[in-house]
């Protein structure tokens, strides 16, 4: 194999859990690869919260790139107790922890993932502070396309057979398939917050939500859900989601930009406006929040059956640039990882097999698409059963066939 994958070269577009998921992959492989990521360093950004890593995707791919074991080192187990509460704080499902072994989805924080990651791909491979702008095809041989890769800085980066483009939602080289669709709004917003050392500062809030999430419904089932879960070094983290419109944050009178003393105040009048008659630990998750240490964000999806259309042989993509949905399964970063293996295994193909890039970019496509297709409908019924006011009974009976009583 080694002396064909001298003449591939892949360019993988950003530096999240699907691209370096695939780069990790491709070292195994000894696939020569670049990533380029617009953050300027691994520490630009705040990551997010926990995963639950399932058996048949996320576990696959990081089999595949020879990282199950320290995975499992690094799971957390005990964080797969879950707690469904009503907005009064009744419990209506109480979910223990999955047993020791093996279990089927355990946790583990956004961020010991990524340095797992990090730590398994080549650091000289990884290009920080490249924003993608452009990719042109600069020669094509025997039906085979070569890119060059414009960066916003003005530099360019030559000789790609093969682009990834692994940059999200919002993706640049989604674009430039000429599938210029952009995702759509699904009509919920959240708001995100965060506070360090629960168990010490606010037992018991660490209490309400227990070992791993807590999910607080209302009682219709209409105006809101919150997301709190407690992270493997001891932050909590929080996410209220309700619906509004797509310009809320601007239009909601709120002055998000208060800092220090009034910071909290910005928080009172979220709670105020969103969550009026919850219980007092779920507001505490919201106004108890570490100054800075907020965001709100709309959420967008791409429709189940939604595909892209192709233009350029050579460029593909996997994971949120492919098919973002928002987070009502819990599988964006499984179906991202699953994406990267099933493109490490088709990539394998061309050089082993000699298959045509071309026809197994398409197939791996057709793959990815289909379950990404299933899980976008999931996922929007999902959304339905938290915010279709199908009232708490109904979203409590749905949640235990899922989860058990
Ligand atoms: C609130 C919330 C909770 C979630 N919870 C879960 C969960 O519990 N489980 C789960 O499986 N999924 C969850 N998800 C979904 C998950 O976060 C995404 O599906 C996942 O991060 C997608 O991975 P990705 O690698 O495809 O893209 P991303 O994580 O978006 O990474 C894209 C990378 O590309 C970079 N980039 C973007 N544009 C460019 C450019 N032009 N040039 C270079 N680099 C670029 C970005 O900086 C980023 O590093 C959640 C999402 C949200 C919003």
């Amino acid at each position: 194999m080694a002396s064909s994958t001298r003449n591939l070269k892949v360019a993988i577009i950003g530096a999240g859990p699907g691209g370096l998921t695939l780069a990790a992959i491709l070292r195994k492989l000894k696939i020569p690869h670049t990533i380029f990521e617009l953050d300027a360093s691994p520490s630009a950004r705040i990551q997010g919260s926990m995963l639950d890593i399932h058996k048949g995707s996320g576990q696959l791919a990081l089999e595949k790139a020879g990282l199950l074991d320290v995975f499992k080192r690094h799971m957390r187990v005990d964080a797969t107790e879950l707690y469904i509460r009503d907005h009064h704080g009744n419990v209506h499902i109480h979910h223990s922890e999955e047993g020791e072994e093996d279990p089927n989805r355990p946790e583990i924080d956004r961020a010991v993932l990524r340095r797992i990651l990090l730590d398994a791909v080549e650091p000289e491979t990884i290009q920080w502070g490249k924003k993608l702008v452009n990719v042109e095809v600069s020669a094509t041989t025997e039906g085979k396309n070569s890119f060059v890769l414009v960066f916003a800085d003005g530099t360019k980066s030559s000789e790609f057979d093969i682009v990834v483009g692994a940059d999200g939602a919002w993706s640049r080289t989604r674009t430039l398939l000429r599938s210029s669709v952009p995702p759509s709004y699904v009509g919920i917003t959240y708001l995100w917050t965060c506070i360090k050392d629960i168990d010490t500062r606010y037992p018991r809030l660490s209490e309400y939500v227990g070992k791993g999430s807590c999910f607080t419904l209302d009682s219709q089932c209409k105006n809101g859900m919150v997301c709190a879960q407690k992270n493997g070094d001891g932050t909590m983290k929080t996410f209220a989601f309700f619906p509004a419109d797509e310009n809320w944050k601007e239009n909601s009178g709120i002055d998000w930009s208060k800092t220090e003393s009034e910071f909290k105040s910005v928080l009172q009048d979220f709670v105020d406006k969103i969550l009026p008659d919850w219980n007092d630990n779920v507001k505490d998750l919201i106004r108890e929040c570490d100054e800075g240490e907020m965001a709100v964000r709309p959420l967008y999806r791409y429709p189940p059956g939604h595909k892209f259309e192709k233009q350029v042989s050579g460029v593909t993509l996997l994971g949120d640039a492919a098919h973002v949905i928002p987070p009502f399964a819990g599988v964006g970063v499984n179906l991202a990882m699953h994406d990267a293996y099933d493109l490490a295994q088709a990539l394998e193909k061309v050089l082993v097999e000699g298959a045509d890039i071309g026809a197994a970019l398409n197939e791996y496509e057709g793959i990815m698409m289909e379950r990404a297709g299933k899980n976008a409908e999931l996922t929007a019924g999902n959304q339905e059963q938290f915010f279709g006011g199908g009232g708490l009974d109904k979203t409590v009976a749905f949640l235990k066939s899922v989860f058990g009583g």
